[in-house]
């Protein structure tokens, strides 16, 4: 006999057989047992959720010869020959692929003759919402008038796409999504009965995958069974499933948390190597943070967490997020999943993603409420207020007094790492010879330039983009400072950088880096100070200053150039 599927053989017998589905599947025994039952039935709901299974219990129990309290005996003749899909008197109909008005014409010329084995004639019209308007119509007809000993239990999954007049005509059941342990518990049970040692760990992947649908359920784990040995591994649930392994997961939220974007990608590319779909790992990020945010929340809320998704080495790393972090991530996320969902280019989406979500955040608005995504103790934060607040009554000053036209607008904490030299000097060459043609001939070239890059040093780069070009040279701004750091520190990535552009343009080039978030502040000192260079280009005399950019030269005098940002207008 050939292999039958799970969801087949598992297929409930009888109304009590049905899992999750208790307030339809009593009502209904009920009306059988009473002989109350309605010539027409409308069941709505997800996949996979025991509708059909419920149509063809009940066309089985309105003619079962021995019922039971509303339940078929399941060993009468009638019975037998409706399981064996042989009663002729039980009519499915997939409206799916019989969307036409004669299929229904032919319902209704047939529909007058009496059953011929049984007492009722059961049509079952499965997915009737793709019926055509015309066949609705000529349905409609028929329900109007229904004939003796006839009926109709008509399933869907889009109840919202069926004409008021047909649902008016029928008795209405919805089916909700089972709940996972009711999942759990069927897939157990069919397991003990074929003495199949299973991981509890793959039960759990698998219901949670089959978001609330039993045949999906069964389907999967029917395919996690035919992968290996008739033992349910976690590895071929996580198989079947595409669901990312927990060191996968592990490994790819510890260099988030730990603002370590190198260590992300190579985990991305491990996880998108290994066959694991780009949208799927975002869902997984998402289904992450959202139990990291329950966790963190220190509410009753953690008793909802996802026992199968936090483990202990992911409470461990859910400690080292703050929830704002965690919400900018899902954020961001989100804001991915659209994109991947449009583009054949997901592997770059994800790489971008990536390098965003694992950088330190950029600051937020308040600079008080500034998260830093390391852990920082609260004499950093108190010291970093201060300095914040220090810095605002100094600025508000300056301007009082007259001196400065345009108030540096937000100060900022110092951000953590600045070991990495911004090489003004060479800047300030660019700038020296900057035109608009060089910087629209540098934008021409630059996406040959990044299909010269290797992977990882094209998602370096994602993050940056020309903003000044001379023609020997150009300005990068980077979206994120740590990110400037990264690239600025690899002499590799410098290195095929120049040579890629100097090929391209067949002159020898430079290429200079700045955090954006520094570049209006640099480009104004320039053309401010107009700073000459003399032959060896270093920095030789600055002439007096304007007064607007002298009070920002104060400011930066004053607190350190990290320390004040004047926004580009
Ligand atoms: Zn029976």
């Amino acid at each position: 006999m050939a292999y039958q599927a799970l969801y087949r053989v598992w297929r409930p017998q009888t109304f009590a057989d049905v899992v999750g589905q208790d307030v339809i599947t009593q009502t209904l025994r009920n009306a059988v047992a009473s002989n109350m039952t309605s010539h027409a039935y409308l069941f709505s709901g997800p996949r996979g959720t025991g509708k059909t299974s419920c149509a063809k219990i009940l066309a089985k129990a309105v003619n079962c010869l021995n019922p039971q309290e509303g339940e078929p005996c399941n060993e009468c003749e009638i019975c037998q020959a409706a399981n064996e899909n042989r009663l002729n008197d039980v009519i499915e109909i997939d409206a799916a692929s019989n969307n036409g008005v004669e299929e229904i014409r032919d319902i209704r010329d047939k529909v007058k003759y009496a059953p011929t084995e049984a007492k009722f004639k059961v049509y079952i019209i499965d997915e009737v919402h793709m019926l055509s308007q015309g066949a609705f119509n000529a349905l409609l007809k028929t329900l109007e008038e229904p004939p003796a000993n006839v009926m109709f239990i008509l399933a869907t999954t889009e109840p919202q796409k069926i004409p008021a007049t047909i649902i008016s005509r029928t008795q209405s059941f919805t089916f909700r999504r089972i709940s996972r342990q009711d999942i759990l518990d069927r897939m157990e049970l069919i397991l003990n009965d074929k003495q199949i040692e299973f991981d509890e760990e793959a039960l759990n992947i698998i219901a949670a995958s089959a978001e609330g649908g039993m045949r999906d359920a069964l389907s999967i784990l029917d395919q996690a069974l035919s992968f290996g040995n008739d033992k349910l591994t976690l590895n071929n649930a996580q198989e079947v499933t595409g669901a990312l392994s927990n060191e996968q997961i592990v490994s790819y939220m510890t260099a988030v948390a730990e603002n370590n974007p190198a260590d992300a990608l190579t985990s991305l590319y491990n996880i998108l190597a290994s066959g694991r779909s780009a949208v799927r790992f975002t869902e997984m990020i998402i289904r992450v943070c959202r139990n990291m945010i329950l966790y963190n929340s220190n509410s009753d809320l953690s008793d909802n967490m996802d026992s199968t998704i936090m483990t202990q080495e992911m409470l461990a790393i859910a400690n080292k997020f703050d929830n704002d972090r965690l919400f900018y991530i899902v954020d961001q996320v989100s804001s991915a999943q659209k994109n991947l969902k449009n583009s054949n280019q997901t592997d770059v989406y994800m790489e971008i993603l990536t390098v965003k979500i694992s950088e330190p955040r950029i600051q937020s608005e308040t600079p008080t409420a500034s998260s830093e995504a390391a852990p920082v103790d609260n004499v950093q934060v108190d010291r970093l207020s201060d300095e914040v607040a220090k810095l605002k009554s100094e600025l508000k000053n300056i301007s009082a007094n007259g001196v400065a036209a345009r108030p540096a607008e937000k100060a900022k904490p110092k951000h953590k790492a600045q070991k990495v030299h911004l090489n003004k000097t060479a800047i300030y060459n660019v700038l020296g010879n900057a035109t608009k043609a060089d910087l629209s001939s540098a934008r021409d070239i630059w996406p040959d330039v990044m299909n010269m890059l290797s992977v990882t040093q094209r998602a370096m780069m994602k993050v940056s983009e020309p903003v000044a070009a001379s023609p020997d040279g150009m300005v990068m701004a980077f979206d994120y400072p740590m990110w400037f750091e990264q690239a600025q520190e690899d002499q590799d990535l410098l290195d095929s950088l120049t040579a890629d552009v100097s090929k391209l343009l067949k002159k020898d080039y430079q290429i200079v880096m700045v955090p954006k978030e520094q570049w209006p502040v640099i480009r104004k000192e320039y053309i401010a100070n107009n700073i000459d260079l003399d032959k060896n280009n270093d920095v030789k005399s600055k002439p007096e200053a304007t007064k607007s950019d002298k009070a920002v030269d104060e400011a930066v005098n004053l607190f350190g150039e990290d320390n004040v940002d004047i926004k580009n207008d």
